[in-house]
């Protein structure tokens, strides 16, 4: 163990060693290679965070060892010496995890200052000010980020003293009044730690070391890997360098840049800078920094260096960087670069200009836009200026994005009757059920007080590309008498609010919003998408109209299209009702009669908008309660049609309550119970295709007929010899040369297991994802939010396995239904047709497991188009 090098020169690293020596470290080595000024230093591996752990929250000594080492190696490099009052090597500690994480310890500068060493800084650099200064920024920062000592206690101590003097900057204090301060510094300290601020430099270094690594586990820094999937088990490296001086007086100062704007794309450095600076203080808005251009006319040459450097750093790491450098006494350094931060408009501007202008291939253009980014582009966004305007009331969970303003409406009634008047609306309940569907699909977002990021209203939006904000914390609706209330303000029936479904804010009133804008760059960006990924992307459509706006994303076919969306319409449902409460075969076929030509007629719609891409129709799934009336007045409207009396109609409805009805009687074993439900949707699809037919002779794809929830062969082969013998009856009698597919889902873990006895009877697997994983974790989706918040407190879960696929059990699933399903069926057609279809790490996922295509939303699709695309250059043979 202790022969393992834990401790790294710059010298000795480059930009392929991230995750030993973290991003900060990395680029520091790459950027010493390339020659570029950088004060020199080492790294302290992440292993040796590891190790920090395994040890009880300790350093061994023999990483000590390598660290001191190292000191000794700089201390020649540098020509300087560590605690030597004459020429001290001072050094800044700073934490750098694999990638940049806000959250961990912050930059501790000028380590190795004591009394005596200040003095000697003071006298070489004949420069008190500056030397005093230090030191006051060092014990600051050292209290601080060491000691938890709170910066505004200092801060506290400097207002007074600029109070005293009446002066407004750190600049006009003296290098008296610094060392006035260190001692009120040094006072605190003691008065809150009951000792000494720490003089020896060898401990404040360990110190400091020790409390990087210990800030990986700090809450900030949890919170942050949590909602952005970075494993725990990574650690952060830590970098110690040898310092440069900002702070030296008006020829040195600090700055940070862009090598093109972050916000637009435009090809131009942008940046800003201070002069008699340090660290942080140009982001810490003390004073306020002067655009970089300025600092061409103060300093020409460092500025054109600046310029040079940066776009040879540009150029190196293909990438717009995001730099950080000092000028000490005209000397420029840089001290960081990495990959900057860039709104979704200047990613796409940024990879297709460096294309255009041949700095990068495509396939790299292409791994310059986040797929999550391209959100943005696909709803309709509110107008900042009046955005800023607007009241905020309350906030909840941000569900599904985009913007959305329109009257207030309780449900779904009223959501009609207002649309039908020309109105915008937002549909505000406790919580949305399936039954709300309608009034959903005419709102322009919903507001709800209960439920998650998974919750009905959440998934359905997302689902129509629609904004919601769900969970909203105070939220209470009074339905019945017409109002709500949030954050002690009142909002009727008719008022207005505006969601942003991007933030989950709730504002009160009308705020002006602005469709989404498909530019130029955005097509031609795609195209390439395309022309790269090997993942088909299907969407999950129930509606011709869905079909139509995922087909304008991109869509290659729907992979998923859910019969039981159609029924909830209020012509409908009632047939549905009808044909649930049925008491024998008869009643049921009337109802089914009645159902039939309007299912066909949504199945020619839908073949119609398609234009010959396959469609992928799933048989009825749904648990048969969601569908019964639970209003006295509909029970006894359902029974006068039924000619039954209104007590047995109650009866029935009871008799067909289930205890965990996600489990219960849906999919495939409704068909089971009810053969006939299985030769209706068979009849309207091969109705619907051989009509479309007639009309298209060249219609190219063939009907898929997907069977639900199977986890037994026998149980698939009872369904689909009914589906056989149905289509081809009719196959038959309209003497036309048609072929089918029928296939199955995959969502019960039985079924994943015994695939190659499935793949028998399927000529397609599509992955169901949803169910798949709360039948493998033995949790419902709808309930799950409530406890799994622990889970991931208490570390026990990293993240949501509804948004992201779990690799390791319900992926392992997926690997052997895929593995064992092509064995005993090479030509098997695979798919997936979950939530995560649209997840791009999910999509990458199902990428290297092999299967043929994803199927999302409308609005996930260019979404995982990128996913799909990206997916297939990071694991190109
Ligand atoms: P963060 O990750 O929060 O940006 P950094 O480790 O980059 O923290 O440090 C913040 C700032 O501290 C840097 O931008 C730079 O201005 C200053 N700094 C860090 N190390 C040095 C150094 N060796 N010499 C001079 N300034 C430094
Ligand atoms: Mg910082
Ligand atoms: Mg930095």
């Amino acid at each position: 163990m202790s022969n393992k090098k834990f401790v790294f020169m710059f010298s000795e690293t480059d930009e392929t060693m991230k995750n030993l020596v973290g991003g900060k470290g990395a680029n520091l080595g790459q950027m010493t290679k390339l020659g570029l000024p950088i004060p020199q230093g080492f790294t302290v591996s992440t292993e040796a965070c590891t190790v920090y752990y395994q040890n009880k929250e300790n350093l061994p000594d023999y990483i000590f060892d390598q660290i001191n080492s190292s000191l000794v190696e700089l201390e020649k490099i540098t020509n300087k010496k560590f605690g030597d009052p004459m020429n001290p090597l001072l050094v800044s500690v700073r934490s750098g995890a694999r990638v940049s994480m806000p959250g961990m310890m912050d930059t501790i500068l000028n380590l190795g200052l004591n009394e005596t060493v200040v003095k000697g800084l003071a006298e070489i650099t004949n420069n008190p000010r500056f030397a005093y200064d230090s030191y006051r920024r060092f014990i600051q920062m050292y209290s601080d980020v060491v000691m938890g000592l709170p910066k505004p206690r200092f801060e506290e101590i400097i207002d007074e003293m600029k109070e005293e003097r009446n002066i407004s900057l750190d600049t006009e204090f003296s290098a008296n009044d610094f060392q006035e301060m260190i001692q009120k510094f040094k006072a605190l300290y003691k008065k809150e730690l009951n000792e000494e601020f720490p003089s020896d430099p060898k401990k404040q270094l360990y110190g400091a070391i020790e409390a990087v690594f210990a800030s990986w586990e700090n809450p900030r820094a949890n919170y942050y890997r949590k909602i952005n999937g970075i494993p725990s088990s990574w650690g952060t490296a830590v970098n110690v360098q040898s310092m440069v001086y900002g702070n030296m007086g008006e020829t040195s100062g600090t700055g940070v840049a862009f090598t093109r704007n972050p916000a637009n794309g435009e090809d131009k450095v942008y940046g800003e800078f201070l002069l008699n600076a340090q660290g942080e203080d140009v982001v810490a808005g003390v004073r306020t920094p002067s655009p970089l251009a300025e600092l061409g006319k103060i300093m020409p040459d460092v500025y054109q260096q600046f310029i040079d450097l940066a776009k040879k750093l540009e150029n190196h790491f293909k990438d717009m960087q995001d730099i950080e450098f000092t000028i000490e006494n005209g000397i420029l350094y840089f001290l960081q670069t990495r990959s900057g931060k860039r709104t979704a408009h200047a990613a796409l501007k940024i990879a297709v200009d460096m294309f255009e202008t041949n700095m990068i291939d495509k396939e790299r253009a292409i791994m310059l836009v986040k797929p999550e980014q391209l959100d943005t582009f696909l709803h309709p966004q509110f107008d900042e200026s009046a955005l800023k305007k607007a009241k905020r009331i309350g906030e909840g969970l941000p569900a599904s994005p985009g913007a959305a303003t329109g009257q207030v409406v309780f449900n779904v009634e009223q959501a009609i009757e207002q649309v039908n008047k020309g109105n915008k609306v937002v549909l505000v309940r406790l919580e949305t059920s399936p039954e709300d569907i309608e009034g959903m699909h005419v709102s322009e977002g919903f507001l709800t007080a209960r439920g998650g990021m998974t919750s009905h209203a959440a998934v359905v939006a997302r689902g129509m590309g629609k904004c919601c904000v769900s969970g909203c914390h105070g939220l209470v609706v009074n339905e019945a008498k017409g109002f709500f209330t949030v954050g002690g303000e009142k909002y009727h029936l008719g008022d207005w609010i505006s969601l942003d479904g991007s933030t989950g804010i709730v504002y009160g009133g009308k705020i002006d919003t602005r469709p989404a804008t498909i530019s130029g760059d955005f097509e031609k960006f795609m195209t390439w998408c395309d022309e790269i990924k090997t993942l088909d992307v299907r969407t999950n459509a129930d509606t011709p109209n869905d079909a139509k706006q995922a087909r304008a994303f991109g869509a290659q076919g729907i992979g998923l299209c859910r019969t039981e969306h159609m029924f909830f319409e209020a012509d409908r449902i009632k047939a549905m009702r009808e044909m649930i409460v049925s008491e024998n075969i008869e009643q049921r076929k009337k109802a089914l009669a009645k159902l039939l030509p309007m299912q066909q007629s949504d199945f020619e719609q839908i073949y119609e908008a398609m234009e010959g891409m396959p469609v992928t129709i799933r048989y009825l799934d749904p648990p048969l309660h969601e569908f019964l009336p639970t209003q006295d007045s509909d029970i006894e409207e359902l029974a006068q049609e039924l000619g039954v009396s209104k007590e047995k109609l109650i009866d029935k409805i009871a008799s067909l309550h289930e205890f965990n009805p996600m489990m219960g009687h849906r999919g495939c074993r409704l068909s089971v119970s009810y053969p006939e439900l299985a030769e209706m949707q068979t009849t309207a699809i091969i109705q619907a295709y051989i009509n479309v037919m007639k009309r298209n002779p060249d219609y190219p794809a063939v009907p898929e007929i997907m069977i639900p929830l199977v986890g037994e062969v026998r149980e698939l082969k009872f369904v689909k010899d009914i589906v056989v013998e149905t289509a081809d009856k009719l196959i038959k009698e309209s003497k036309m040369d048609l072929k089918y597919l029928v296939g199955t889902m995959i969502e019960i873990p039985r079924a994943a297991l015994l695939a190659d006895e499935i793949a028998k009877e399927a000529e397609f697997f599509s992955f169901g994802t949803n169910d798949l994983t709360q039948m493998t974790f033995g949790f419902s989706r709808d309930d799950a939010g409530v406890f799994l918040k622990d889970y991931y407190e208490k570390r026990i879960y990293e993240n949501d396995p509804f948004a992201t696929i779990d690799q390791e059990g319900v992926g392992k699933l997926v690997e052997i239904a895929v593995k064992k399903g092509k064995e005993a069926n090479p030509h098997l057609h695979l798919g997936v047709c979950g939530e995560h279809g649209g997840d791009p790490r999910s999509v990458e996922f199902f990428h290297k497991v092999g299967l043929d295509y994803v199927s999302c939303s409308p609005f996930r699709v260019p979404i995982a188009r990128l996913a799909a695309a990206q997916s297939a250059i990071k694991y190109k043979k």
